[in-house]
């Protein structure tokens, strides 16, 4: 298997980029082709996606380098509009695999079904009557999702809550479904669908909604990454930060601990890591509205709203990076199929099982928020921005490759980022 540390992969020219994602994730020609091309969804394959179709959206496609996920080098495609965050997530993941890279582990694909029944009178007897039938019930959910069972999935157990509305107490019933390698919501919602009138017959109340919930709270991935001390020294050398290394560990922790503090920077703390899961979730062809919505709500799931990740030192000093969240992803269903550049997605990614993905996706959503407070806590978030933003700039002023580099390390040096200033250095250059 080749490696995923791809030295300046940035500076290589299209051809030569695909050209090594292609061996790297076996690619066939087909596919390779699928890759580099801008527009991949035919007018007649967008228009059976959604509704009233005039033309398409697009969103660049990269490949973060450098992961090193559970021991296997990854290539990381990332579907963004932001500038620096494919530069920034192969930076981290280059100073992680110093460390031996990314550890990850994830929950059973467990999704919650809701039906909410009002009109209920006696909330213990609707839950001891239901409770009692609840072997029924999952066996008539199973009937509805052969294939879905047939992959070793299906329903797994029903709850019953109690809820207090304004209106008055709903019965809020629960049915956990595993629902193996897709993301879900279709599943979930026939089989709740299916069931809901034998619910309401046994609790003598109406049910309200029968749907998904979004809150995955028992389908969670986890990353975690150690970025070592002298990694964290050499990823700064050459810059001034006017830190020691033990310094910028303690002032990343601290910035951490701000975003536990406060909730408006946690918030963009978690914005931090969404750039990243967002961005592979897109390539993916997954619902990534899904996932943002059972982030947030998880961030302040039985508690007020938290960072996604934390923070801390090792008994060697080594700063260590965690991420928790549910992630509703699949491999099936959706548009995962309907799309064929986001089969090619997946295929990079090399995962098997949605719980592969989820794990995968963890690891960058640490990745990009460690590379977000990384720079928040020394140089400030807008140097690293600037440096991409100053290339963008030379090209505007007509530099040419081999010229792009000094202009903007110039222009960055000068603190002063302008396509008029770029002439003038270009200018003097050329003289
Ligand atoms: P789906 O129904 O298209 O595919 C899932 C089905 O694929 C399973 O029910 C099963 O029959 C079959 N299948 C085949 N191989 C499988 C395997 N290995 N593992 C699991 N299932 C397998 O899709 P879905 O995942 O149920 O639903 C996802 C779609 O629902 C997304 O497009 C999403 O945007 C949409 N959606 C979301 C919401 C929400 O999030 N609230 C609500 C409605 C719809």
């Amino acid at each position: 298997m080749g490696s995923s540390e791809i030295h300046k992969f940035y500076k290589k020219s299209r051809e030569e980029r695909i050209a090594l994602v292609k061996e790297f994730a076996e690619l066939s020609d087909e596919e390779a082709t699928l890759l580099g091309t801008n527009s991949v969804l035919s007018f007649e394959t967008s228009d059976k996606m959604i509704e009233n179709v005039v033309g398409m959206q697009q969103l660049p496609l990269g490949i973060a380098t450098n992961f090193l996920i559970d021991g296997a080098d990854c290539l990381i495609p990332m579907a963004v509009e932001e500038p620096s965050v494919v530069a920034a997530a192969s930076k981290v993941a280059g100073i992680a695999r110093t460390a031996g890279g990314f550890t990850t582990e994830s929950d059973e694909p467990i999704m919650i079904g809701q039906i909410a029944l009002v009109g209920v009178e006696d909330f213990e007897k609707a839950k001891s009557t239901i409770i009692g039938k609840k072997a029924e019930l999952l066996e008539k959910a199973k009937g509805i999702d052969p294939v879905l069972v047939k992959f070793g999935g299906g329903p797994r157990d029903i709850e019953v809550h109690e809820r207090q509305a304004k209106s008055g107490k709903i019965v809020m019933v629960h049915l956990l479904v595993d629902v193996r390698d897709a993301m879900g919501a279709n599943a979930v919602n026939t089989m709740v669908e299916s069931i809901a009138s034998d619910i309401e017959e046994l609790s003598g109340g109406k049910s309200r909604l029968r749907i998904i919930s979004n809150l995955a709270v028992h389908r969670k991935a986890r990353a975690k990454a150690v970025f070592s001390k002298e990694a964290i020294e050499e990823s700064f050398k050459g810059k001034d930060t006017g830190k020691t290394t033990e310094e910028i560990i303690d002032a990343i922790i601290e910035v951490y601990e701000v975003a536990e503090a406060d909730q408006f920077r946690a918030t963009t703390h978690n914005k931090g890591v969404m750039n990243g899961i967002d961005a592979v979730a897109i390539a993916c062809g997954q619902d990534w509205r899904a996932i943002e919505a059972g982030a947030h709500s998880f961030a302040a799931f039985e508690t007020k709203y938290r960072p996604l990740t934390k923070y801390y030192k090792d008994d060697a000093g080594n700063l260590v990076g965690e991420i928790e969240l549910p992630l509703a992803v699949g491999l099936v269903g959706g548009a995962v199929k309907t799309n064929p550049l986001a089969g090619v997605c997946l295929k990079l990614l090399k995962v098997k099982t949605a719980q592969e993905l989820a794990e995968k996706i963890a690891a960058v959503g640490l990745a990009q928020n460690f590379a977000a407070i990384r720079e928040i806590a020394t140089r400030g978030i807008q140097a690293g921005h600037m440096a991409l933003h100053g290339k963008n700039i030379a090209v505007m002023a007509g530099a040419k490759p081999e010229e792009i580099e000094a202009v903007s390390a110039k222009m960055a040096e000068e603190k002063n980022i302008r396509v008029n200033r770029a002439k003038e250095i270009l200018e003097e250059m050329r003289k």
